[in-house]
């Protein structure tokens, strides 16, 4: 099969990589590659950037009504190409084909519209100061953004970084995740199709060392947004501090699902499920720390390993696939490692913990993986306490409220977390006392845009979403007028 190959995109032209390097990129669920990835270094960062200072000195005074109308533009051309997008993330993630077109796709799209709308509604500060005058303030676009994302949710992320940068007037160089590159590419023709003026958005493709690292130390680029791993996220905060880079940090976590006895039992059961398994457990907010009130904790394990055996795991463009393939055999490896950790610590794999037997055919040599259930750890173990970010989650009984919230508090990342509970002031008071950046109450993963987004701990720095997006890609200032 011919593979694709991918180009960096810069000044709004397809350019190869000036090293002329490639390196393969693979579909997981065959374990083949199926595409080329530029293996781009500092001189393709050094070109980018001069195409996004260059286009920054217009784009920053282009009017908000028509970067406002360039950004609906570009959704309504995701929206457009939704079925060629969905295909291509599926095939280059390993994600369902379902959760693609139901997730992926749809959210990309919706954020372009939604920071063409809220840069239009906006209001900022003004305040009299009596016998002097009055004070307003004002919010400047900073200049060319790094953008660094990561293989999981790949366009939905990216582009939850591209659209409030350039709606706030700013230029950007993108560093899309090596492991998944295909439809940063695919959006390259997108935004030159809405009319994005050259330089604006550039991609540089390639790895986190070369290219990634090459971004966060370009002296000239005064702001960086990281979605990734946590020991990532440090080595970003401690390459770019001789700059004093303004920076956002998204990073790992460990999401504790805390579900009391007087929940509504079905809807835990189901939600759990899916914040247990969706996206083969790659994504950031899924519940891998489970906590059940002792008198349910028997017949809510049963019902998880229960719905868990028949969760479909296979051929991600089936459409009646749950997992799909985990991104890469060395993320496999990391996630098998743990099970086998698990258990050495004790624990019991209630089910799952191998790849499915009954794959067959092209599907044999994929990252494939049974959603696994383990119990019997306690909330020492490492298998509780570090990030997998794979199909497999862990068990636990608890007694008492004030115990759940210590044992979920007592974790070094604080991302989000999910409570079952009937009970309105219970579910108050526990979401109060939580560390964590999102709380969830009788839900998962329902996302306000508005609303802020970001981790404590060791989960992130910084918030985004609504006014704190603006917040991170504007630099505000405050104007006192005198009488
Ligand atoms: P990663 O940290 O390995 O890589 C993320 C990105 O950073 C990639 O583009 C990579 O090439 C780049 N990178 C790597 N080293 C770099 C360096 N030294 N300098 C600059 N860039 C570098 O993360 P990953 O494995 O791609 O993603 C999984 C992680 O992302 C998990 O920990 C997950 O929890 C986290 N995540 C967090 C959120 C959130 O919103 N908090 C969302 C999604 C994923």
């Amino acid at each position: 099969m011919a593979l694709t190959t991918i180009d960096n995109f810069i000044n709004n032209e397809f350019v190869k990589p000036t090293e002329g390097a490639y390196f393969d990129t693979f579909n997981p669920a065959h374990g083949v590659p199926h595409g080329q990835i530029p293996d781009s270094t500092k001189p393709d960062v050094d070109l980018a950037y001069k195409a996004a200072s260059t286009a920054f000195t217009t784009w920053s005074k282009t009017t908000k009504a028509e970067r406002s109308r360039i950004l609906y533009k570009i959704a309504d051309l995701i929206d457009a190409r939704q079925d060629e997008f969905v295909r291509a993330e599926s095939k280059d993630q390993g994600k369902p084909i379902s959760l693609a077109k139901s997730v992926d796709i749809p959210r990309a799209a919706y954020n372009f519209r939604f920071f063409a709308g809220k840069i239009l509604h906006s209001v900022e500060e003004a305040a009299e100061l009596e016998g002097v005058g009055f004070n307003y303030s004002q919010r400047m676009p900073i200049g060319v953004a790094g953008l660094i994302s990561p293989w999981n949710l790949p366009l939905y992320l990216l582009t939850w970084k591209i659209a409030p940068c350039i709606a706030c007037g700013n230029t950007a160089i993108c560093k899309p995740s090596e492991f998944t590159s295909l439809t940063a590419y695919m959006l390259c023709s997108v935004l030159k199709d809405a009319g994005l003026p050259a330089g604006v958005v550039n991609m540089v493709f390639g790895t986190g060392m070369k290219a990634g690292q090459a971004l966060v130390e370009h002296p000239r680029i005064p702001l960086i947004s990281f979605t990734g791993g946590t020991v990532t996220g440090a080595k970003i905060i401690a390459n770019s501090a001789p700059y004093f880079k303004k920076l956002s940090l998204e990073l790992g976590g460990k999401n504790a699902n805390i579900v009391f006895a007087d929940c509504d039992f079905e809807k835990a059961l189901t939600t759990s499920l899916r914040s247990s398994f969706a996206n083969q457990g790659e994504i950031c907010l899924c519940g891998s720390r489970i906590f059940v009130e002792r008198p349910i904790y028997e017949k809510f394990l049963n019902g998880l390993v229960e719905g868990a055996k028949k969760l479909k795991v296979g051929d991600p463009s089936a459409p009646d696939t749950n997992l799909g393939a985990l991104v890469s055999k060395e993320h496999w490896e990391k996630v098998m490692s743990y099970i086998d950790l698990g258990v050495k610590e004790g624990g019991k794999i209630e089910c799952g913990g191998q790849k499915p037997v009954s794959l067959q055919g092209e599907f044999q040599n994929g990252y494939f993986l049974e959603p696994t259930i383990i119990s019997g750890l306690t909330p020492s173990c490492r298998v509780m306490r570090e990030e997998i970010f794979g199909p497999v989650v862990t068990i636990y009984a608890f007694d008492t409220e004030e115990e759940v919230i210590q044992i979920t508090n007592d974790s070094e990342y604080g991302l989000s977390c999910s409570i079952w509970t009937e009970n309105g002031r219970r579910a108050r008071r526990v979401a109060g006392e939580i560390q964590a950046g999102t709380v969830w109450v009788n839900t998962w993963m329902a996302r306000d845009l508005r609303m802020p987004f970001g981790g404590m701990k060791k989960s992130g720095l910084g918030r985004e979403g609504g006014e704190h997006s603006l917040d991170f890609y504007t630099e505000l200032k405050t104007i006192c007028l005198a009488d």
